[in-house]
């Protein structure tokens, strides 16, 4: 009651109220889309004695509003926080519910198959395509397929090759087709996953709010020693998860930093190597897609294909895979020989 009384002499009005309602029917919202809103409000207040632009809209006011809707909203336990793109670098505002975790949430809008299938998603995103060599912790809807059904084997990224395992003896059978691209689509609208142009699929600025606890206890290992590789990553600049950005050129090293926090962090250090291996960087080795996307392999075939290879990613991967399981075979033989030359 006391917070109620403190919202009313803080002039929570109509207003104010149709600026939350507006917010929790879009989710996420850029400052532009909070401009539009406050217009638009600003307007009917008005009754139409002079238009205010979207672009009339100031910081203060956005500001004032976002002050006084998060002040409401702590009252149905919802906060509005804040973050932005790791590579657009673009704001977003999300209203997000602190006491029901992200699995409440979806468990409201999706059946138990859809929700075992998102599961098997992340899985896929942070577990199947993560590994030290390539951590692309993004998939295409032909790997996001290959997830439809339960699978017997479990997340332990087992490279044993790709054919089907039987499925489950379970009740859950897993989703058509169709209804993969249903629950795809409907991810994306709600601001769970986004898609690059060249058909990846991973989490928002929004999904890592809310997510990131979940992410952690999920799938880091909490006994694992500070040096080494994690699922979840972390900016050695801003502290916050890495899942599109750069890393050191040195598999085993696990340096990471956004694209927008590598440039001001060397320049601080003044130097060119690794704080923690001292190799090289190059700026030119990633976290994300572009760990499938740039690699000259991708490019190849997208070139021969003109991009209609649906299975190019996975090809990418497989041939990585196939590389670095040679490469440390040899690197075994080279050892157990004690051999100096080739
Ligand atoms: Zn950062
Ligand atoms: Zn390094």
């Amino acid at each position: 009651m006391g917070s109620m009384d403190a919202l009313l002499s803080n002039g929570y009005n109509n207003s104010h109220r149709a600026f939350l309602q507006a917010l929790l029917a879009h989710g996420t919202v850029t400052f532009e889309q909070l401009q539009s809103i406050l217009a638009a409000i600003f307007n009917v207040a008005n009754g139409g004695d002079g238009e205010t632009r979207p672009d009339q809209v100031t910081q203060e006011d956005v500001q004032a509003y976002l002050e006084i809707a998060s002040d409401a909203a702590s009252l149905f336990d919802y906060e509005i926080r804040s973050t932005v793109h790791q590579l657009t670098k673009q704001r977003i505002y999300s209203l997000v519910n602190t006491t029901s975790d992200p699995q409440t949430q979806l468990a409201t809008t999706y059946n138990p198959e859809e929700l075992s299938f998102i599961k098997r998603v992340l899985d896929g995103m942070f577990d199947k395509y993560n590994t030290p060599r390539m951590e692309a912790l993004a998939i295409t809807e032909m790997q996001a397929i290959k997830f439809a059904r339960p699978n017997r084997r479990q997340s332990q990224s087992q490279m044993d090759g790709d054919e089907e395992a039987p499925t489950q003896t379970s009740t859950d059978k897993g989703l058509k087709h169709s209804e993969v691209e249903n629950v795809l689509a409907s991810l994306l609208e709600g601001g769970w996953f986004e898609k690059s142009k060249d058909g990846f699929y991973a989490v928002t600025p929004r999904a890592l709010l809310e997510l990131r606890p979940w992410l952690i206890d999920m799938y880091n290992d909490p006994d694992a020693g500070p040096d080494e590789w994690q699922r979840i990553k972390f900016c050695e600049a801003c502290k916050d998860i890495v899942t599109m950005g750069l890393r050191c050129s040195e598999p085993n090293c696990t340096l990471r930093l956004h694209d927008m926090c590598q440039e001001a962090f060397w320049r601080a250090r003044r130097t060119g190597s690794c704080i923690k291996c001292s190799r090289e960087w190059t700026g030119a080795h990633f976290v994300g897609e572009r760990a499938v996307t740039m690699t000259e392999a991708y490019r190849r075939g997208r070139r021969r294909s003109g991009g209609r290879r649906s299975t190019l990613a996975d090809e990418v991967i497989q041939q990585q895979a196939d590389d670095a399981e040679q490469q440390e075979a040899l690197e075994e033989e080279s050892v157990d020989e004690d051999q100096g030359d080739e």
